[in-house]
């Protein structure tokens, strides 16, 4: 039941921890359910689907809309006049990143870094990229530089050792950037299976779907 699961998640996350319901494939009657319990930040990985539950539920005051899937070039016009969008966390290139800074939004922008090296995984890959990324985002001026964002392996045989090390790369690339540019990034990483593994690592936003609404559709 989504109240108890919520319930028993948000009991084990820390304070500076949010609670990011991945709400992708459910129907609006589930997220109202959550909504009502408290839940307040949702996230989708497809835009027309986003758009539509966004538009359907959008007398909801307090909801906030986060994207988290992978985002083509022609699809950020729709996805940006989404109502109550509060972030895309699947910035994963900078021609993508160029065409989001055109069209000027105080929502929160996550670089997504690919840490577990595997080739069918998007997102930025290299230092001098991610360097020029944060200086697109600081020129711009009206986007925030909200956080980096990755994901564990998903085909690693010693899947725990390899959720850490993804982690634990993307912490330490924090702390990187952070000493560089003055800032102070949140980490979004975590899904139902390795959300444990990744608050020992900082993670500041987790990103929960099946372990809040189950596994069907
Ligand atoms: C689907 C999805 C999640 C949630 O996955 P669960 O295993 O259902 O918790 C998290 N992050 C991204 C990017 C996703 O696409």
């Amino acid at each position: 039941m989504i109240p108890e699961n919520l319930q028993q998640i948000q009991s084990q996350l820390p304070a500076h921890c949010s609670l990011l319901a991945v709400s992708k494939t459910k129907p609006i009657t589930a997220i109202e359910v959550a909504y009502d319990c408290g839940q307040r930040d949702f996230g989708e990985n497809k835009v027309q689907e986003l758009f539509e539950k966004a538009t359907q539920l959008r007398d909801k005051p307090e909801i906030r809309w986060h994207f988290i899937g992978s985002l083509q070039s022609n699809k950020v016009n729709k996805l940006l006049e989404t109502p109550h969008l509060a972030a895309i966390h699947s910035i994963d290139r900078l021609s993508l990143l160029e065409k989001v800074l055109k069209k000027p939004s105080s929502i929160g922008l996550f670089l997504q870094i690919n840490t577990s090296g595997e080739v069918e995984k998007s997102g930025f890959t290299e230092a001098d990229h991610i360097h020029k990324a944060i200086s697109l985002i600081k020129a711009q001026k009206v986007y925030r530089l909200q956080g980096l964002m990755t994901m564990g392996s998903i085909r690693a045989q010693d899947f725990e050792q390899a959720a850490r090390a993804s982690f634990k790369q993307l912490q330490e690339l924090k702390s990187e950037l952070d000493a560089a540019y003055g800032l102070d990034l949140e980490l979004s990483m975590g899904m139902s299976q390795d959300f444990l593994l990744a608050l020992e690592y900082g993670s500041h936003w987790v990103r929960i779907g099946s372990q809040i609404f189950g596994k069907r559709s």
